[in-house]
């Protein structure tokens, strides 16, 4: 099979003396060789994951109208821009036109299939990939649950061709129906032995606590899913406390803003709560103003478990290893810490005891080496 490398292609279309994406420059010297690493991702979204030129032919094929059909002058329609403006509403406004595409089985297998190859190309050994299916039935009007077994289906094979493990985490999110979510969980639970792993909470976290939703998430824990909630992005710490009171939280979507409030970094230190943080998606959405003042090492340096994860890799127009990368030129990481990042990542993995564990001696092999 012909892995696509969505790298490559992308630098092969910037003159070198432009910016990289989102008008941060990158050092391509050093990407070069954080490509080479073995990596995990712990939080990406499948409905941000979407190449464009998958989007193009889908378009033509389903008859969808386009601003555009050119990659190029598609791509501020469906990734954010550097002179863009950086607010939450207007990064999730991208995904808007992205949710009509969905029109088939075959195109919701297809955006699966090219989301687990991008990130084998990336060289990511494992990944836990989160995808709401409301938002993949809502044009096809499959049934929820058939959906659900169809991307897990998906994930299976594609992942076993690429050499690569993938688990996958159901997302629901806050600001729709609790039914809608019941859904979800019971189609999550269903499909525990085709590799979902866990649950998640997303959406409107400014406007809509997570409180509705903690019967759900109360019966996949007991089920044995495990729970990570979007907290602390668009809200600040009392989101955080809502995720982890409430929801019983191991993980949480970003988070950060859970330094507005020390009780809370405190609680999330004790119980051992490891934040999914993605850097670019934060500046790209304005939570921080700038990658430089992003609060990663803060964090860490509060003892807080961190990880370092994309978020969304087409919106945000960045790979895995990009992200490392910035998190190394503009917030002052070093190699070294990259690993013990990675390692983090896989002792947080979604897996039962005895497959985490060979996980981490698996990554500490291949790390290692480096
Ligand atoms: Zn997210």
């Amino acid at each position: 099979m012909v892995i696509r490398d969505p790298v490559i292609q992308r630098e092969a279309l910037l003159p070198p003396h432009m910016p990289a994406q989102n008008g941060q420059h990158i050092d391509y010297k050093l990407l070069t060789l954080v490509r080479t690493l073995p990596k995990i991702e712990l939080h990406r979204h499948l409905e941000g994951s979407v190449r464009l030129e998958t989007l193009i032919d889908i378009a033509l094929k389903y008859g969808i109208e386009m601003p555009e059909y050119d990659p190029e002058m598609l791509r501020p329609f469906v990734q954010m821009m550097p002179d863009e403006n950086r607010t939450s509403q207007h990064f999730l406004s991208k995904f808007s036109m992205l949710r009509q595409f969905y029109r088939s089985n075959d195109v919701v297998a297809r955006v699966t299939r090219e989301a687990v190859e991008d990130a084998a190309a990336d060289n990511i050994h494992y990944m836990e990939l989160r995808f709401t299916p409301m938002a993949l039935c809502n044009v096809t009007k499959s049934p929820l649950e058939d959906i659900v077994a169809l991307v897990a289906e998906t994930v299976c094979e594609t992942a076993k061709t690429c050499g690569i493990q993938v688990k996958l985490i159901a997302s629901m999110n806050r600001h729709e129906a609790v039914e809608i979510g019941e859904k979800v969980m019971k189609a999550a639970i269903a499909n525990m032995h085709k590799g979902v792993v866990a649950l998640d909470l997303a959406g409107d976290e400014a406007n809509f606590s997570a409180l509705p939703f903690r019967g759900l998430f109360q019966q996949a824990r007991e089920a044995g899913l495990g729970i990570t909630i979007h907290a602390g992005e668009w809200s600040g710490a009392n989101s955080v406390w809502d995720a982890i009171g409430n929801m019983n939280a191991k993980r949480i979507g970003h988070g950060i803003r859970a330094l507005e409030d020390i009780a809370m970094i405190n609680v999330l230190v004790e119980r051992e709560i490891v934040l999914e943080v993605c850097p670019s998606s934060n500046y790209l959405s304005g939570i921080v103003d700038s990658l430089d003042n992003h609060p990663l090492i803060l964090l860490t340096d509060h003892d807080v478990l961190t990880t370092i994860n994309t978020d969304d890799p087409s919106v945000c127009n960045i790979t895995l290893s990009e992200e490392i990368v910035r998190t190394m030129t503009h917030i002052g990481l070093t190699l070294e810490d990259i690993k013990k990042y990675t390692l983090r990542a896989a002792r947080a993995a979604f897996l039962p005891n005895s497959e985490r564990d060979a996980l981490v001696r698996q990554f500490q092999a291949a790390l290692a080496r480096f």
